[in-house]
């Protein structure tokens, strides 16, 4: 710092010198004296401001999920490969202070292109009692906790376990095993009645969960959501969460800005919270183009889920996957009859 003060004086002496021989007013001195003071004070900035902005990645120290960490590449294991702390791929030009990725993303190997596997992605939305007077809609949406009970119930009883879309998506691009039937359970926006109902009813047959988030909506912890604590809970149950836009807007029609704020906003937001990189995304309304597509692919998403219809997932409609609906109206029958299973 000594030589830097020295060369702050040596600059205004020279500016009061030359405002002396040159300067022809005391206005004009005194404004050169103004900017030799201001360039002065650039210098003497500069060094101070590098130094202090240098040591503050904030979201390093919120990683705290590696502790399970075993990557290894092999196609027999079924270790969900998320965890393990690797040096960052440098992806979009987005975020320029990216935290290290605990998710590398997989290079697909040469049978990848080739690879489809199969397997019901289940769709929830609430599962709870109903409130007063529901409309056609949010009876539409909701299952009964005793129904959710005997879907499970009858899951495990045919011998499906659960999986994330990380074991998917690394099943699909580096033949990875999966259970002998795997499925995935999707809970779109994070009600509160998931934390309620559905999380206890999981834990009681081991399975867990993915939940889309609406970030912003428990920003604002809005009436009827899940909390960060509650969610935060769910994660340590080794449940996914995973972005859903900030504020559970279409995404189709939509400007690059719009895309840019909702999309990766609330991926950032996640982020933050469960330290690590989420990677896979629900369009909520099931709506979506290319152009929304082409935004999730630039910021790092690896995968999308709709609402259509689907069993087959591969890697060339990774940003497309299809989901099995289950209804609230649905019976066990129907619901047998969704995965294609008979009963009773
Ligand atoms: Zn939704």
């Amino acid at each position: 710092m000594a030589s830097q003060n020295t060369r702050v004086i040596l600059i205004l002496l020279g500016a009061v010198i030359a405002s002396l021989f040159l300067g022809s007013t005391a206005a004009d001195a005194r404004l050169r004296l103004i900017r030799a003071v201001e360039a002065a004070a650039l210098v003497s900035l500069t060094p101070s401001h590098t130094i202090t902005l240098t040591p503050t990645p904030t979201l390093t120290a919120t990683v705290t999920r590696t502790p399970t960490a075993t990557l290894t590449l092999t196609p027999t294991s079924t270790q969900p490969p998320n965890h393990s702390a690797t040096a960052p791929r440098s992806e979009s030009g987005v975020g320029t202070t990216q935290p290290p990725s605990p998710t590398p993303w997989p290079t697909p190997d040469s049978k990848a292109r080739a690879r489809e596997i199969k397997a019901p992605i289940l769709m929830y939305h609430h599962v709870g009692p109903l409130p007063d007077e529901p409309d056609q809609i949010r009876i539409g949406l909701t299952v009964l906790p005793a129904n959710f009970g005997a879907q499970l119930k009858f899951l495990k009883q045919r011998g499906y376990e659960s999986i994330d879309f990380y074991q998917l998506y690394y099943a699909i691009t580096l033949g990875w095993a999966l259970p002998k039937k795997p499925v995935v359970f999707t809970f779109d926006d994070a009600y509160a009645d998931i934390y309620d109902y559905a999380l206890p009813i999981m834990r009681a047959y081991g399975y867990t969960g993915t939940v889309f988030v609406p970030t912003q909506f428990i920003d604002e912890g809005r009436e009827g959501y899940m909390t960060w604590d509650q969610l935060m809970e769910l994660r340590d149950a080794g449940w996914r969460l995973e972005p859903h836009t900030k504020t559970h807007t279409e995404v189709d029609g939509r400007g690059r800005d719009f895309l840019i704020y909702e999309i990766y906003g609330s991926m950032e937001t996640l982020r933050y919270h469960l330290g690590y990189q989420p990677r896979f995304f629900a369009y909520p309304a099931g709506n979506y183009n290319d152009n929304a597509i082409a935004i999730l692919k630039e910021v790092g998403y690896w995968g999308a889920v709709t609402t259509d219809s689907g069993w087959y997932h591969r890697l060339s409609n990774a940003y497309t996957w299809g989901r099995v609906r289950v209804g609230g109206r649905y019976v066990m029958q129907d619901f047998a009859n969704t995965l294609g299973e008979e009963y009773p």
